[in-house]
């Protein structure tokens, strides 16, 4: 045995985690034409390492249910334009390890 540690691809890291999905969203776009007209890379499609941000034609379509809640779209829009919070109490992403 090697003792080396194989790299987990995402799909992997996925598995570690399952998800409590609230009814509501605990992640806004305020104005989605602002994300059409001011923000052509759309980059929380880039930034969001749960890929929640789905740009759909004229507008921001919001996965919220695979939110691993890790802040970015916080600081990362660059419009201000995501209101975000944390899910009601017992919702969310819950970890298998740890
Ligand atoms: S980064 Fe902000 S402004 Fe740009 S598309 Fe996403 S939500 Fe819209
Ligand atoms: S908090 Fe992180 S995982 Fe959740 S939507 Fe924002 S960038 Fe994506």
């Amino acid at each position: 045995m090697s003792g080396v540690t194989k790299a987990q691809t995402i799909e992997e890291k996925q598995y570690l985690v399952r998800f409590n999905a609230d009814t509501e969203s605990h992640l806004h776009v305020l104005d989605h034409d602002t994300c059409l007209s001011k923000c052509p890379d759309k980059i929380c499609t880039i930034f969001c390492p749960a890929e929640v941000y789905k740009w759909e034609d004229i507008r921001m379509h919001v996965g919220y249910e695979g939110c691993h809640e890790c802040g970015s779209c916080r600081i990362g829009c660059p419009h201000e334009n995501i209101k975000w919070v944390y899910p009601k109490g017992g919702h969310g992403i819950v970890f298998r390890l740890g």
